[in-house]
């Protein structure tokens, strides 16, 4: 069974900013794409903006198992209503990979409850991501740091929820240090973000980033079952698995629905 991925990009800069063009001519979505499709155990189709339901229909997405997001400019144009569909589908079980300028993204701010705000310089500057996780499995393959000639630099304070666990840690030209790969879970959904990517850099046709997004494709993948629970079931007393006999006073009637 192939891992069903689908690699979401905001679709914009590509066609309104010269330089964006000239480096992903087929559009940052399908360089991803492609580099996750040279791992057989991996099938990946790309979703935009522009696409009715930003591509990301509720069939769709209920045969996803990992989605990928890549977003900048047009946070403000994914429409509320999809973005909950995806934090359902997160829940259940769906894996979420978010890429550099996705830390302010609707759904990754949704999904950590924070504001995911961070310093940034544009400067074309050297990054070298150290691997502080060598047994983690997103870092298989790698050395002990990915350079990068050229991105842009993220500092810390990196305003996210502790994570589950840090993979890889950036230390720019600049002298600033960010924690780049991180990893949390929420509900039945692993969710990893992955700090390099600007747009104006050639940074995925990397072949170190290529492996850290096909390892972490796999690692996102669920393997239980596909669940949420969202009703907060009343089991009366009689239904118990031991049925019990009410005692004192309650504040529900019998068979009421709860607060939520
Ligand atoms: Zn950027």
């Amino acid at each position: 069974m192939t891992i069903k991925t689908i690699v979401w990009g905001e679709n914009v800069h590509e066609h309104s900013n010269e330089v964006v063009g000239r480096m992903y001519p087929n559009g940052m979505h399908n360089t991803i794409a492609e580099a996750l499709n040279e791992d057989a155990r991996i099938s990946a189709t790309t979703a935009t903006l522009q696409e009715p339901e930003h591509g990301l229909s509720e069939a769709r997405l209920a045969e996803t198992d990992v989605l990928i997001w890549w977003g900048h400019c047009a946070h403000g144009d994914v429409q509320d209503e999809i973005v909950d569909r995806v934090q359902r589908r997160v829940l259940e079980g769906m894996g979420l990979i978010v890429l550099h300028s996705g830390h302010f993204s609707k759904i990754f701010k949704r999904m950590l409850g924070t504001t995911c705000s961070l310093k940034w310089r544009e400067a074309g500057e050297r990054e070298r991501l150290w691997v502080v996780n060598p047994g983690h499995p997103i870092a298989l393959g790698l050395g002990e740091y990915i350079e990068l000639e050229h991105e842009e630099m993220y500092g810390e304070p990196f305003s996210v929820p502790n994570p589950d666990e840090v993979v890889f840690i950036s230390a720019f030209e600049g002298g600033e240090v960010f924690r780049s790969g991180l990893t949390y879970k929420r509900g039945n959904g692993n969710i990893f973000y992955f700090r390099p990517g600007h747009e104006t850099y050639p940074t995925y046709y990397n072949e170190d980033v290529r492996q850290v997004l096909r390892n972490a494709t796999v690692w996102a993948k669920h393997h239980g079952k596909f669940w949420i629970e969202e009703d907060g079931p009343n089991v009366p007393p009689e239904k118990a698995p031991n049925p019990v006999t009410v005692k004192g006073e309650g504040l529900h009637k019998p068979g009421e629905k709860g607060f939520k």
